[in-house]
């Protein structure tokens, strides 16, 4: 794009200005005054994440005219990114993506400020994330979901209005993408939609043993049963292709001995490194989405999702496919709930096995979980001395052993998640 008045100047502006300074349906006289547009140019929005999704997110608010963007993001640039992070170039592989992706988009987009934090958003307190009025999320881990969402709710303070942030959550995985929106403690949380993440289930190994019946079986097939039984290399190095390879021709034989197709190179790469392809057009749109609700709270220009509907949905894979919804608030959710959840485990089980399940359960998804129940601690990852000194129950049995019985109430906490305290009230199947 040639540097032009048109880009630069006031015209720039034209179309939003529209949307912004005339009434409609959804907004007032006072909606459109010069109060109200002038309230867009002082809000601070804070956007976490500068990767596939973080880039657009950036542009998006810029070019919606947001001045005063901040970016968080620990990452570097590796040249993997380049295909699809698109402010980044070869040269700038190895330097932080916050920094690189706000200095890029300041320079295309005149009088917008962006400030870059390289970090994790675990290094920033409650007074720095106070002072956004909108926190947008382009990230890839649910843990990092989480945590967000968490001082988000804790830092709302009902005698305080602008205490509340409202949250624009986007996520992509392949053709697939949602937008939420979240109005801490008022609407549905992170942690009450939680279940959508399941944790990714295996294909059981009489499968990929005795039929398989796509493409990634026979694959799954060769990385764990043909390699173990024929040892072609010491150890399966994943990025050395001559061990893919060794994989991927194995898959193929397998595959036409039961007449399945599909089976390549790259797919082969993709099921042992276990990676979804991240596709650039599905960035897009979710980035614009959820730059399109933050827009529409910051200048009430047309109602956003949050109160009535507050997720949507798109898929590219099979036509072109959205759908927003309404989710509802868990009363036992532990982040934005008042209740402690049920429990039900088998009283035979040891403390181990129960403490494992909860790394599976959709619900709770820790993986280093310490456990208290009626008082007394049961074991801690955490410090060392008391793990010691703890481990020994995670052999017990919960009811035998451990007398735990019918209404104990049961407390568990995550390092990954300082301010979270599970509690369950525990029956028996
Ligand atoms: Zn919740």
């Amino acid at each position: 794009m040639a540097t032009t008045a048109a880009s630069t100047g006031p015209s720039r502006w034209q179309y939003l200005d529209k949307i912004r300074r005339n009434p409609g349906p959804f907004n007032q006289d006072s909606d459109v005054g010069d109060e109200a547009l002038a309230a867009q140019d002082k809000a601070k929005i804070l956007v976490i994440g500068a990767g596939g999704l973080g880039c657009e997110i950036l542009k998006d608010l810029a070019l919606s005219r947001f001045k005063d963007i901040h970016v968080i993001d620990m990452d570097t640039i590796d040249i993997s990114n380049l295909n699809r992070q698109f402010l980044f170039r070869q040269d700038d592989v190895g330097k932080f993506k916050a920094e690189v992706a706000a200095a890029f988009v300041e320079k295309r987009v005149k009088g917008t400020k962006i400030t870059a934090h390289n970090g994790r958003i675990q290094d920033f307190n409650e007074d720095f994330y106070m002072q956004f009025q909108i926190v947008v999320c382009g990230l890839d881990s649910i843990e990092a979901r989480r945590w967000i969402n968490a001082m988000l709710v804790n830092m709302v303070d009902m005698e305080d209005q602008d205490s509340l942030k409202p949250l624009i959550d986007g996520g992509t995985e392949g053709f697939k993408g949602q937008t939420r929106v979240i109005f801490p403690t008022l609407t549905p949380c992170i942690e009450c939609q939680l279940d959508l993440y399941t944790p990714r289930a295996a294909v059981p190994l009489c499968t990929l043993a005795t039929i398989p019946r796509q493409p990634e079986h026979c694959i799954e097939w060769a990385h764990i049963i043909a390699w173990e039984e024929q040892k072609p290399f010491p150890n399966l190095d994943k990025d050395d292709p001559e061990h893919i390879t060794w994989l991927y021709q194995k898959a193929s034989a397998r595959a036409q001995e039961f007449g399945i197709s599909g089976v390549t190179y790259s797919l082969t790469q993709g099921v042992v490194k276990n990676i979804i392809p991240a596709i650039a057009s599905t960035n897009a749109i979710i980035a614009a989405s959820c730059c399109n609700e933050a827009l529409k709270i910051a200048t009430t220009a047309a109602p956003a999702l949050g109160f009535e509907e507050s997720y949507m949905m798109y898929s590219g894979d099979d036509s072109i496919y959205t759908s927003t919804f309404k989710y509802d608030k868990k009363p036992d959710c532990t982040v934005c709930g008042e209740v402690a959840k049920p429990l039900q485990v088998d009283p035979k089980m040891t403390l181990k096995e129960l403490l494992d399940s909860f790394a599976l359960k959709a619900d709770l998804q820790l993986k280093k979980p310490s456990i208290r129940a009626e008082g007394k601690t049961l074991y801690m990852q955490f410090p060392p001395s008391i793990e010691e000194q703890t481990r020994p129950n995670l052999e017990k049995t919960l009811q035998q052993d451990l007398g735990l019985d019918v209404g104990h109430e049961v407390v568990v906490t995550d390092p990954a998640f300082p301010t979270l305290t599970f509690r369950f009230i525990l029956s028996f199947v």
